[in-house]
C-alpha cells in the first residue's frame, strides 16, 4: 500500500509545475461521432440477437439489451469516457498492436474506450466493447502490465461471458428479479455513480461463484494471447500485485496541522470542533450499511487466488518477479500516467465522488501551498459542497463516517466535512477563489 503513497507524493509536484494540458472535454463532435457509431453497431448486435433466439428469451434479452444500450449512450453524453486524443490515439496503437501480432482466431472485432474512473479496474460488455479506466494508468508502472489487463478483457470478449451470464439469467427466469433491479438501479442514478455502463456491470458481476471460475478463465486465455503478443510474462502477473493493493480510500495523510494551515483564515478563523469525530455508537448500522459496502474495497481474496491459478497452470509464471518494474519516463505510457495523476481531482468530481476529490485537491495543497491552479479548484470544489448542503444533497456526494472506516486521515477529513455549516463552506470557497 504505501508504495502507492510514494507514487502519489513523488508526482504531484512534477505534475503542476510542467503543466500539463488538461484532459480535452471540448468533445462534443467526436462525441456526436460516437454516439452515432454505437448506435448503428447495437442495431447490428440486437439483430443478431432477434435472429438468434426466439419467444419470451428473445423478448427478454431484447428489452435488457436495449434498456443497457440506452444507458451505455447515455453515459457517452455525459462525458464518461475521455475523447482526449492523446488517450484515443495511444489506444488506438495499443488496438493497432494487439491486431497484428494477435490473428483472427484469437480475437474478432473489439472496442477500447477510457473511462473517467479513478478506480483501477477494466470491464468487458456485450458487443465487444472493452472499457480501461484511467485509474489503471495512475497505479500502473507500464504499458505492459496495462495491456496484461486488456488481454484479460479480451479473454472474457473471446469466451463470451458477458452475453452468456445475460443469457443464462434470461432462460433460468431470472428476469423478474433482474428487471426489478434495473428499475431500482435505474431510480437511484443520482451520485455515487462509479462506474460506466452501472447497469450492465451490476447484471454481469454480481454473482460470486460463476464469476470467479469466469475470472481464472479470462486470466488463462488472456494470458495465453498475451504470451502470444511476445510481452514479459512477469508483466501479467505484476498487474495482479498491483491490483491486489488497491484501496478505494486514497492512501494519503492529511494530520490537523494541515487543516489548521489551510482552513485558518481572517474573516473566519479555525474552530477545533471541525475536527471532531461523532461518537460511532449512535449510529444506527443497518442504515449505513449501503455505504459501508461501497467504501470498504480494501481486500481482494479473489485476486489472490487468481494468482495462484496462474502459477499453477503456468509453470514459467514460479520464477521471483523482477523486483522493479519497468519505468521508462520517455514512453506515452508514463506522458497518459502523469496526465491521469493530474486529473485524479476533476475525476472524482466529474463523478460526483466529491468527497475524494477535494480530499485529493487538499493533500496536493499541502505539497504545493503556492499553486494557485490547485487553490482555485478547492475553491471551486467547496462552491459545489456549498450548492450539496443548500439543496440537502451532501450525503450523495460526500460519505459518511462509518465504524467500518479504519483509516484515521480519511475519517478526520470526512468528519471535517460534514461538520462545516453552510456559512463555513461558502466563506472558504470564497477566500480560495479570490486568493
Ligand atoms: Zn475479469
Amino acid at each position: 500500500m504505501k508504495h502507492f503513497n510514494f507514487l502519489i507524493f513523488l508526482f504531484a509536484p512534477m505534475l503542476f509545475s510542467q503543466e500539463l494540458t488538461p484532459i480535452d472535454t471540448a468533445d462534443f463532435a467526436t462525441r456526436k461521432m460516437l454516439v452515432a457509431e454505437y448506435k448503428t453497431a447495437f442495431e447490428i448486435f440486437n439483430d443478431k440477437i432477434n435472429k438468434k433466439h426466439k419467444g419470451r428469451i428473445k423478448r427478454e434479452l431484447r428489452d435488457i439489451y436495449e434498456f443497457s444500450q440506452e444507458e451505455f449512450i447515455r453515459t457517452i453524453e455525459k462525458r464518461e469516457f475521455i475523447l482526449d486524443a492523446r488517450f484515443t490515439e495511444y489506444i488506438s496503437t495499443l488496438s493497432d498492436k494487439l491486431n497484428t501480432k494477435l490473428n483472427t482466431n484469437d480475437v474478432s472485432d473489439f472496442k477500447i474506450l477510457v473511462s473517467r474512473s479513478n478506480n483501477p479496474n477494466a470491464y468487458c460488455m456485450p458487443g465487444d466493447i472493452l472499457v480501461i479506466n484511467i485509474g489503471l494508468f495512475r497505479f500502473f508502472n507500464n504499458e505492459e502490465q496495462l495491456l496484461s489487463v486488456i488481454c484479460h478483457e479480451l479473454g472474457h470478449k473471446q469466451l463470451r461471458h458477458p452475453e452468456n451470464t445475460l443469457l443464462s439469467k434470461v432462460t433460468l427466469n431470472n428476469s423478474e428479479a433482474l428487471k426489478a433491479r434495473l428499475r431500482n438501479i435505474e431510480r437511484k442514478k443520482v451520485g455515487q455513480n462509479d462506474e460506466a455502463f452501472a447497469l450492465m456491470k451490476n447484471i454481469l458481476y454480481s454473482e460470486g461463484g460463476k464469476r470467479r471460475i469466469e475470472e481464472q478463465q479470462a486470466d488463462s486465455l488472456g494470458y495465453l494471447l498475451f504470451r502470444k503478443m511476445g510481452l514479459p510474462n512477469s508483466s501479467f502477473l505484476e498487474a495482479l500485485y498491483l491490483l491486489k493493493e488497491f484501496d478505494s480510500i486514497p492512501s494519503i495523510e492529511i494530520v490537523q496541522k494541515d487543516y489548521e494551515t489551510l482552513f485558518d483564515l481572517s474573516e473566519q478563523p479555525f474552530k477545533d470542533q471541525w475536527l471532531e469525530v461523532e461518537d460511532f455508537s449512535k449510529y444506527n448500522y443497518s442504515f449505513y450499511k449501503e455505504k459501508i459496502s461501497a467504501d470498504s474495497l480494501k481486500t481482494h481474496p479473489e485476486l489472490e487466488e487468481r494468482i495462484l491459478k496462474l502459477k499453477k497452470d503456468f509453470s514459467e509464471l514460479n520464477n521471483p518477479l523482477i523486483p522493479e518494474p519497468k519505468i521508462d519516463t520517455s514512453s506515452t505510457f508514463y506522458k497518459l500516467k502523469l496526465v491521469a495523476n493530474q486529473e485524479v481531482i476533476t475525476n472524482y468530481i466529474e463523478k460526483e465522488d466529491y468527497g475524494k476529490g477535494i480530499y485529493f485537491n487538499i493533500a496536493r495543497l499541502i505539497d504545493e501551498p503556492k499553486n494557485d491552479y490547485l487553490k482555485k479548484l478547492l475553491g471551486q470544489n467547496f462552491l459545489l459542497l456549498y450548492e450539496a448542503k443548500k439543496q440537502y444533497t451532501f450525503n450523495k456526494y460526500v460519505a459518511y463516517v462509518t465504524p467500518e472506516m479504519e483509516d484515521e486521515s480519511y475519517i478526520r477529513y470526512l468528519s471535517f466535512l460534514w461538520n462545516l455549516n453552510l456559512d463555513e463552506m461558502k466563506n472558504i470557497s470564497d477566500y480560495y477563489l479570490q486568493n
